[in-house]
């Protein structure tokens, strides 16, 4: 009666061993580095939070008042109203690109202008109805820096002017070729 359970588990364990050599298949290292590939890339719009502690760190006094606590700056002082030169404007907290100077006009009214963003995911719109007016703030999208507001005044093809606090805004001119 052994014999024929030892000779049962051996039948029974060269079957397993037969098994288990077919199911090993040479493709699946290439099937897993397929599936990494085709992942979506992940969102490059990361929020930049920060305390309103490390903002006063990283920003004069002027900056953090326009931008954490959506100060206007006087009209005609900021040092990029003027500015006519070829580059990017960037956030000032955070360094995202918003705004480019084939889209600055001079709107006359003391701010830099611009009749187009970028891009317009980089920047949110709210509804602001401080001063007993009703406006639409301009907010960076990355790190909700008040930038100023937009008005439907604009020039064509858009018809819209982002009237924005110069000191919201840093300049990069662009590298010549
Ligand atoms: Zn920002």
């Amino acid at each position: 009666m052994k014999k024929v359970l030892i000779v049962v588990f051996c039948v029974a364990l060269t079957i397993a061993l037969i098994c288990g050599l077919q199911k090993s298949d040479p493709d699946n290292g290439l099937q897993e580095k397929n599936i990494k590939k085709s992942q979506p890339e992940k969102s490059k719009m990361e929020k930049v939070i920060k305390t309103e502690e490390e903002w006063k760190i990283l920003l004069t006094d002027t900056e953090y008042k326009v931008t954490r606590e959506k100060a206007t700056e006087r009209p005609f002082t900021g040092e990029l109203y003027y500015n006519d030169e070829t580059g990017v404007y960037s956030c000032k907290c955070c360094g995202a690109e918003l705004f480019r100077s084939e889209n600055k006009f001079d709107a006359g009214c003391g701010w830099p202008s611009f009749w187009d963003a970028i891009d317009k995911y980089k920047i949110i719109e709210k509804k602001d109805y401080s001063y007993g007016m009703i406006r639409t703030e301009v907010l960076c999208a990355k790190c909700d820096a008040h930038l100023g507001h937009v008005f439907d005044d604009g020039p064509n093809p858009t018809g819209i002017r982002y009237c924005i606090n110069s000191v919201s805004l840093s300049f990069k001119k662009d590298s010549t070729k």
